[in-house]
């Protein structure tokens, strides 16, 4: 349900509704619009009419009912995109963010010659796995938090902001005191107990759809985060999986303005897994940026073909700095920045 606050409700009749909604056995969660305040419960929707006595409390202009399963993540709740800081960085707003650096963190030289090169390029996070999800367990599976280490100085030497995965919940706290945006990777989309954990911690979580999962799906697996309190949530459409063999996944684009009409919550696109071959990149990062995307996640390496992963899709820091050259008009003719 969401109980719809009067324009200039007292913090006193605030938080005598979410005491009320707490004794029901719901949760709260507040949702500060630019008008006025809406209180989202949550629970069990069995029995979710006794809310509805909520309507005569002071204060209280209206409750209606959430009807996507999707609560906190959808439009009905918060009518406006939802914008992410990440310090003084902003995500969702009118700027596209770029996010860019190689698959896996492999040594120190190639973090700082990658940052170096894609903030040159304009992009505003770099990234790079320490903790890799290899579908080989023989394959690289990552430098763990020697990575993380190689990461939070290449902060250090560019100021960029750092995006890195996390694959076990057990490695949350460690990969968060790091990261300035914990990544929750396509094949971990439905591990509730990481969504769980990182809904836990004060980061601000991207969140890649999984290769087979439905936009519905995608949007449940991002309630689990906002459910536990982080609102910061950023989608990411990195390719499903189709009959389709020329590509490594088939981008969805189209979940993009699906995703813009049932979600408030940025979307992200990753042309790099999405199609799994660096000369496909650009042309899809465009046409991401063109249809809306609030932001682009690209794998650049200084040397693609001795890169530990997905070098065959990895773009070389001159390509992604013509790249990002080529996005600047694609924005503005749709109203953005870059
Ligand atoms: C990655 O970003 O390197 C990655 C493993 O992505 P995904 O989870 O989308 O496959
Ligand atoms: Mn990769």
């Amino acid at each position: 349900m969401i109980i719809v606050m009067k324009t200039g409700a007292h913090e006193s009749q605030i938080q005598d509704v979410i005491r009320r909604i707490e004794a029901l056995g719901y949760q709260a969660h507040i949702i500060q619009g630019t008008q006025r305040t809406v209180i989202g419960a949550v629970g069990d929707e069995r029995g979710k009419d006794r809310l509805q006595s909520l309507e005569v409390m002071p204060g209280v202009e209206t409750v209606v009912p959430i009807l996507q399963p999707f609560k906190l993540a959808s439009r009905e709740v918060k009518g406006g995109k939802s914008i992410i800081k990440v310090g003084d960085l902003e995500i969702g707003g009118q700027a596209v963010v770029v996010m860019a650096g190689p698959c896996s963190v492999e040594s120190e030289a190639q973090m700082l010659l990658t940052a170096q090169s894609v903030k040159a390029a304009g992009a505003k996070v770099l990234r790079g796995g320490a903790f890799k999800p290899r579908t080989s367990p023989y394959a690289f599976q990552g430098l763990a938090e020697e990575g993380l280490k190689y990461l939070d100085a290449a902060r250090a030497a560019t100021g960029l902001k750092i995006v890195t995965e996390v694959v076990n919940p057990v490695d949350v706290e460690l990969v968060a005191e790091y990261a300035d945006i914990l990544q929750i990777g396509a094949r971990n989309v439905q591990n509730f107990a990481l969504l769980k954990k990182v809904g836990e911690v004060g980061k601000p979580v991207l969140l890649k759809r999984g290769m087979a999962t439905t936009i519905k799906e995608f949007l449940m697996a991002a309630e689990y985060i906002l459910s536990e309190g982080n609102y910061d949530v950023i989608l990411c459409e990195r390719g499903i999986r189709t009959f389709e063999t020329s590509t490594r996944f088939t981008l969805d684009l189209s979940a993009i303005p699906v995703l813009s009409k049932l979600t408030h919550l940025p979307l992200f696109v990753d042309p790099s897994h999405g199609t799994g071959q660096w000369d496909y990149v650009a042309p899809m990062a465009k046409a991401a940026v063109a249809c809306g995307a609030d932001g682009l996640i690209i794998e650049v390496h200084p040397n693609p073909a001795e890169a530990q992963s997905d070098g065959l899709q990895s773009l070389k820091p001159q390509k992604f700095q013509q790249l990002m050259d080529e996005l600047r008009p694609v924005a503005e003719a749709v109203g953005r920045r870059l």
